[in-house]
């Protein structure tokens, strides 16, 4: 890719907690706080790493961090619950320095999903680990170990109640109105050097069927990044993302046409995914600073921070 772009800001952080049926009519004027609130406070973490000089990749593991220890979202504490009533959850992680990854999927004793991603990124020789072998390996890497019930929370529990009512018992239907089911969360960041990265964690989709593992580990499906380009996470109906590789797919649009990186976002999140009936967002940013945050669903939680320190937190269209 050609630089044809003045850079924008030095550094940045934009970050998401999942899209989804995020109406303004099912909310409460106090939900809606804490979610600004802690959107805020994830974005803050991150921002005060950057400020100082440090790396990308810690400043989207602190802002997950914050996301995943919330009962807010999907993710962490919070994650919902499979067909058979368990947790199991998925992230990723990337470099886009070196292109170097790291993720998991179906843990269910890692407190903290996003940073046993990084653990397989930066210690270990694999990109994907999996199930039982994901979670020993984040235990030998010295990282907190929870018991399976502190992923279980009552709100989430109510929901795989909802979802088996309406799903009849069958786990994961591919319908149209599935999108209430989503709450990933995500963060991509610039750094002072000029490196991007991005990761990416989730409990995956409300009655899913035990084993299955979404975009979410998915590197270039839900996570991407690339210091030619830019640095994606992705949030919506996992199956669609990678089949059509979303995260991947914008950065490609950059790199071989030279596309601007929001009018990429924006075509492979309204455009193709969106007439292939999959349903989501990603937020992002490019090696420039551009942030773009597309999404074809009701709402997303969103925000971003640039330089100047001023927060900004998005929950509806
Ligand atoms: N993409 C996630 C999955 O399919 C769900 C989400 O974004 O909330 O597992």
């Amino acid at each position: 890719m050609t630089d044809t772009q003045e850079k924008q800001v030095e550094y940045a952080l934009v970050i998401h907690g999942g899209a989804g049926t995020i109406l303004k009519k099912n909310m409460t004027p106090d939900l809606e706080k804490q979610y600004h609130g802690k959107l805020k406070e994830a974005l803050l973490a991150g921002y005060n790493i950057l400020q100082d000089g440090g790396t990308s990749i810690d400043a989207v593991e602190a802002a997950i961090i914050i996301m995943e220890d919330s009962p807010l979202f999907n993710a962490g504490k919070g994650a919902v619950f499979t067909n058979d009533g368990h947790n199991e959850l998925d992230a990723s992680f990337m470099d886009g320095k070196t292109q170097n990854a790291g993720a998991v999927g179906g843990v269910r004793r890692v407190k903290n999903p996003i940073q046993a991603a990084r653990a397989v990124l930066e210690k270990s020789k694999h990109v994907l680990l999996t199930g039982k072998g994901a979670d020993v390996f984040a235990k030998e890497q010295g990282l907190t170990m929870v018991d399976t019930s502190y992923f279980h929370t009552e709100r989430r529990w109510k929901s795989l109640q909802n979802a088996k009512t309406k799903e009849g018992g069958n786990s994961l239907i591919l319908s149209e109105d599935d999108n209430y089911k989503y709450g990933t969360v995500g963060a991509a960041a610039l750094d002072k050097a000029g490196n991007l990265a991005a990761g990416t964690s989730t409990g995956g989709m409300t009655n899913k069927r035990y084993g299955r593992i979404g975009d979410s580990p998915i590197i270039g499906a839900g996570t991407y990044a690339n210091n030619n380009t830019c640095a994606i996470s992705s949030t919506g109906h996992g199956e669609y993302f990678m089949r059509y590789l979303v995260a991947y797919d914008i950065s490609a649009m950059m790199e071989y046409k030279e596309v601007p990186f929001k009018e990429a976002a924006d075509h492979i999140i309204n455009d193709k995914l969106k007439t292939a009936g999959g349903s989501g967002g990603v937020i992002g940013i490019d090696k420039y600073g551009n942030i773009a945050m597309p999404f074809n669903t009701a709402g997303m939680y969103r925000g971003y921070i640039l330089p100047d320190g001023e927060v900004k937190t998005f929950l509806y269209k």
